[in-house]
């Protein structure tokens, strides 16, 4: 039995997990991360270079407000750590009028007042060249939109965690989470800790810790690729390219301008579907034929890109509700184990808000915004409601 003792033990320093061990160190607590994977790795879902970030959301107003909590919390990330993390570049949610996406994306910008313009696809050809919208094709375009990057972001995050001090034990995999009234006990491959509160923050492998009630996961594999542009490659560059996210031919595609420069290429990467895993035994190998799958969405519609060169790809995961929205808040009876899992493949944005939300759900038991969209108890209730009859 370890002989340190620590308040808080979160779960998993991906992304979720980073956040949160800042946010509760900051907050005073003795906190202790305990990761099974190495610093920073490309085994779950915080890798790939780049992460859309915006605030005219194709998800829908409800997330709005903890969009505008994360937008004010990544300056503050920016300026505590000195670092320049979110680069906005603008972005261009573009898709059919009556579509899934667009409206979507309206309906956040114009019920919460936020600053964007409405495209028509020539407008959209006049200002980004690049594109070559479909006639039907009409955007939403969101100038706070831009992107992070995940690799940077973990790293800070878990320096300004220890900063802080907090302790961080990387290659230590936790085997169960149990609690009583005095607290929680965390049993790894390596210890177990009586702590105050644990966090749950890990990612795709965070149903072998949770009930399926709470946390019915999906795990999905995904493939972001990159691409070398036909011509002047600058042209694809931040400042002259956005974040984009187009609903086409059944699915979503998406994109990001080339966030290290033109060295690896320019990102895109399919947002819909996504083959069922295990995370353990994922596929990392990509295939011909999904090359071909974003080259032939990308032809019509960002042609340079789409004729370009395959440069390379990795494989990403997806942890997905079946209502897409994350699970945040306290799981058990006595409320030590709190949950901040299910992402759902669109949580990255939000990352310093889930981080202070967990840091005020475990110090003051309550949260100061409205997290009633990822209340850990919606699936378990929907399966208790009787049928409708
Ligand atoms: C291809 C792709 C594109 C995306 N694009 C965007 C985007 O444009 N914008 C956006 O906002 N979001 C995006 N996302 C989603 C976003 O990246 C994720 O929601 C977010 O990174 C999830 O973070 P996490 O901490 O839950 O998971 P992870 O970063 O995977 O962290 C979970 C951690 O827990 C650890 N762990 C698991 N089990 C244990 C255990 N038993 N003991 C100890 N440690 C454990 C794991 O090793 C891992 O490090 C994308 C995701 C993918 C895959």
């Amino acid at each position: 039995m370890t002989e340190k003792s620590y308040d808080v033990l979160v779960i998993g320093l991906g992304g979720v997990g980073s956040a949160a061990c800042r946010s509760l160190a900051a907050a005073g607590h003795r906190v202790l991360g305990v990761e099974r994977f190495g610093r920073v790795h490309d085994l779950g879902a915080s890798h790939g270079e780049s992460r859309g970030v915006w605030q005219a959301y194709f998800m829908g107003p409800g997330y709005v407000p903890f969009l505008r909590r994360a937008y004010a919390l990544w300056s503050d990330l920016e300026e505590e750590s000195g670092e320049h993390l979110f680069h906005r570049t603008g972005g261009l949610c573009l898709g059919p009028s009556d579509g899934e996406l667009v409206p979507a994306a309206r309906a956040s910008a114009e019920q919460t007042g936020l600053t964007h313009e409405v495209l028509s696809a020539d407008e959209v050809h006049a200002r980004y060249p690049q594109f070559t919208p479909d006639s039907d094709d009409v955007a939403v375009f969101d100038p706070d939109s831009g992107f992070v990057q995940p690799e940077q972001t973990v790293r800070v995050q878990l320096e300004l965690a220890e900063k802080h001090g907090a302790t961080l034990h990387f290659h230590e995999r936790v085997l169960s989470v149990t609690e009583d009234a005095r607290g929680a006990v965390v049993r790894t491959d390596r210890d177990t800790y009586h702590v105050g509160h644990v966090v749950v923050g890990a990612g795709c492998w965070a149903p072998e810790l949770l009930p399926e009630s709470v946390l019915p996961v999906q795990v999905l594999r995904k493939v972001m690729l990159w691409f070398e542009p036909e011509g002047t490659a600058d042209d694809f560059l931040p400042g002259r390219f956005p974040y984009w996210i187009w609903e086409g031919d059944g699915m979503i595609g998406y994109g990001h301008p080339g966030a290290n420069g033109l060295h690896g290429g320019v990102k895109a990467g399919v947002h819909s579907g996504g083959t069922p895993t295990d995370p353990d035994l994922v596929d990392r190998y990509v295939e011909q034929r999904e090359v071909a799958e974003i080259q032939d969405f990308l032809r019509t519609r960002i042609p340079r890109l789409g004729a370009g060169r395959y440069r390379r790809s990795a494989v990403c995961l997806y942890d997905n509700t079946p209502d897409q929205a994350f699970v945040i808040g306290p799981t058990s009876e006595h409320g030590r184990i709190v949950a901040a899992a299910g992402t759902s493949g669109h949580a990255f944005k939000f990352l310093p808000a889930i981080g202070e939300a967990v840091g005020q759900l475990v110090t003051d038991g309550r949260a100061s915004q409205d997290l009633s969209l990822f209340d850990p108890r919606r699936f378990r209730d929907a399966q208790a409601a009787p049928a409708a009859g």
